[in-house]
């Protein structure tokens, strides 16, 4: 059976951060692609433009062989859920086994996502520890316990691993404070995107 990986988010703008997940996701478990879905319409965020999230995401991930960007949430109109996504991406790839590629902080909320439990079963999870309040990567794997045994009190059972990334600190909502505030963002994220971020006046107030 073929093996890949959804890796979804924002990208408002993709960072190295992004960049670094993924590349260590493939060299930890055996997918054959990283699928990157930008999300249309995120629950719980507001941001930049669909098509410039996209364009910047191809951008950031054209030279990489095993990386593909789907736009599959623009034939979905309305709030963009994950479990909706995985469904239409199983409809266009069969016989897969998926794999789905989360920050620590996103990943603490799965089990109240819309239909998050049985989203939760579906694919094996691969966690990337993230540092924003100082967490060491034992405290990261506690934490991910805590959510597998939240799960398991509803009776679901998830299948998990933490990606062995270095902490990185990097977040897209600093990279638009920086821009906000007129600082570098020289190699927070790749140079064709940080090119395409002055071209189209992004993040500026
Ligand atoms: P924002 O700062 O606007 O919230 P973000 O940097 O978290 O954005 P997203 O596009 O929302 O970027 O992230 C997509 C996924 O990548 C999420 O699951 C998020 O937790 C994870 N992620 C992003 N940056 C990091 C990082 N530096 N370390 C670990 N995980 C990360």
């Amino acid at each position: 059976m073929q093996q890949l990986a959804i890796f979804g988010g924002t990208f408002d703008p993709i960072h190295w951060g992004h960049l670094l997940i993924a590349e260590t996701a493939l060299h930890q478990v055996p997918v054959e692609q990283i699928i990157w879905v930008p999300s249309l319409n995120p629950p719980h965020k507001q941001a930049v433009a669909f098509e410039h999230r996209l364009e910047m995401l191809k951008l950031a991930t054209k030279d990489h062989p095993k990386f593909t960007v789907s736009a599959i949430e623009v034939n979905r109109p309305g709030t963009s859920y994950a479990i909706n996504t995985l469904i239409d991406l199983s409809a266009t790839y069969s016989h897969i086994h998926w794999y789905w590629i989360i920050g620590l902080d996103a990943f603490q909320t799965l089990p109240r996502w819309y239909r998050g439990q049985e989203l939760a079963q579906m694919c094996d999870w691969l966690i990337a520890p993230r540092f924003l309040s100082g967490e060491t990567i034992a405290q990261s794997e506690s934490i991910c316990k805590r959510v597998e045994q939240e799960l398991r009190n509803q009776s679901v059972s998830i299948r998990w691993q933490l990606l062995h990334i270095p902490l990185v600190g990097v977040s897209s909502s600093n990279i638009r404070q920086l821009i906000q505030t007129n600082q570098s963002i020289r190699y927070l994220v790749t140079e064709p995107v940080r090119i395409y971020i002055t071209a189209h006046n992004l993040y500026r107030k």
